[in-house]
C-alpha cells in the first residue's frame, strides 16, 4: 500500500506544472510521444537511486530494478509500487501494447512488455525525458507539495 497521496492534481496546479515542462518533455508527457533511442539522458545512467515523474514527482522506479535491455531506452523490471502507475490498453501503431502512465497525473511514460529478465518477467520500457532522477539520500521531488 502507498504512503503517497494518488489524488490527481487540479486544474491549476496541472497547468502550473505543465508550464515547467520543455517541448520535447511536453511532447512525450502529454502527447504520448517517444523519444528516440540511445538518446535519452538516463538509457546509460547507472547512479543509485529514485525515478519519479517528470510532471508531479511520484516516484515510479527504483535504481536497483534498473538493467540493459539493449533497446535504447531506460528499462526496469517492476515498478517503484504497483498503485503508482495506470495500465491502459494501447493499440495504437498497428500492435497490442499495455502503455504506462502515472497513476496521479496521468502523464505518459512507456510501455511495459512481457520479456523482461527475472524476478518479474516483465519490462518496463520508459522515456527518459518522462523521468526525473534522485540520487539516494536526497529528499524526493514534490511539486504538488503533497509532503
Ligand atoms: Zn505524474
Amino acid at each position: 500500500m502507498t504512503t503517497f497521496d494518488l489524488t490527481p492534481p487540479t486544474p491549476a496546479e496541472r497547468r502550473a506544472l505543465e508550464a515547467m515542462l520543455t517541448p520535447a518533455e511536453r511532447e512525450v508527457l502529454l502527447q504520448h510521444g517517444t523519444e528516440r533511442p540511445f538518446c535519452g539522458i538516463f538509457n546509460d545512467h547507472k547512479q543509485p537511486g529514485v525515478y519519479g515523474c517528470r510532471l508531479c514527482g511520484l516516484p515510479l522506479f527504483r535504481a536497483t530494478t534498473k538493467f540493459e535491455s539493449g533497446t535504447g531506452w531506460p528499462s526496469f523490471t517492476q515498478p517503484y509500487d504497483p498503485a503508482h502507475l495506470k495500465y491502459v490498453r494501447d493499440s495504437s501503431h498497428g500492435m497490442q501494447r499495455t502503455e504506462i502512465r502515472c497513476a496521479r497525473c496521468d502523464s505518459h511514460q512507456g510501455h511495459v512488455f512481457p520479456d523482461g529478465p527475472p524476478p518479474t518477467g516483465e519490462r518496463y520500457c520508459i522515456n527518459s525525458v518522462s523521468l526525473q532522477f534522485t540520487p539516494d539520500g536526497e529528499p524526493l521531488p514534490d511539486p504538488l507539495r503533497r509532503g
